[in-house]
């Protein structure tokens, strides 16, 4: 199965591709944990994405493009994705992509959720960047305030979490992002949810929405 989450920063797009993962044995990929990743280790393309990701711009579409393609190469069979595509010229180079491996996309999964909830979420967010698994300071607690539950290591704050960047990212989803909603609705893709209330709540309502929508198209 492939799958890719579309919503604006704070949506949950990394907590549920990090869940279904686990439940669908499905390869993760996620633009943003791998952009940090080259940053943090001071790689070219690191290099050449930093001053976009500290400013919560977009990175220019043939960097993530690129590097996409590798991933694509070890997983095309089943993966879900986090954070990509987030233009249309990423979107239409994904689906030539997948199209020269005969593995075409099943679904494009459109997690919706106010903008208040969204601002609240992103500044009470707490990070492990090492695996990019995140809390919430109010309603998702670590066990030990600061501490990963998985590895008991710190967690950080993202630099890009801070009000005046995450006014930005979202004021780059508005005009870059959006539109894929009607680019996935126009090739019969897109699967809206409900992005409200208790992660297991949402991730319960995406295992639903994925089994109806792959179910009606054995049928
Ligand atoms: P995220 O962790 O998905 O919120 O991504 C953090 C930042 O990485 C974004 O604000 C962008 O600067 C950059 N980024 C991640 N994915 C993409 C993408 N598909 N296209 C362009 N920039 C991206």
């Amino acid at each position: 199965m492939r799958i890719v989450f579309l919503g604006p920063p704070g949506a949950g797009k990394g907590t549920q591709t990090r869940l279904l993962r686990a439940r669908l044995r499905l390869h993760q990929i996620a633009t943003g944990d791998m952009l940090r990743a080259n940053l943090a280790n001071g790689t070219k393309l690191g290099r050449e994405a930093q001053p976009y990701v500290e400013r919560g711009e977009l990175v220019p579409d043939s960097l993530v493009i690129a590097m996409i393609e590798g991933e694509l190469d070890r997983n095309a069979a089943g993966f879900v994705m986090d954070g990509f595509p987030r233009t249309v010229a990423q979107a239409e180079a994904l689906d030539a992509m997948l199209a020269r491996r005969g593995t075409p996309l099943d679904a494009a999964l459109l997690l919706k959720v106010e903008r208040a909830v969204l601002i609240a979420r992103l500044s009470a967010r707490w990070t492990n960047p090492r695996t990019g698994r995140t809390y919430n300071a109010l309603t998702s607690p670590p066990k030990v305030a600061g501490i990963c539950d998985d590895d008991g290591k710190p967690l950080v704050q993202r630099e890009d979490d801070r009000a005046e960047t995450v006014a930005k990212r979202l004021q780059v989803y508005d005009e870059q992002t959006r539109p894929l909603v009607d680019y996935y609705r126009k090739a019969g893709k897109l699967i809206e949810i409900d992005a409200l209330g208790s992660i297991e709540a949402v991730t319960d309502r995406i295992a639903a929405a994925i089994g109806a929508a792959t179910h009606s198209e054995a049928s």
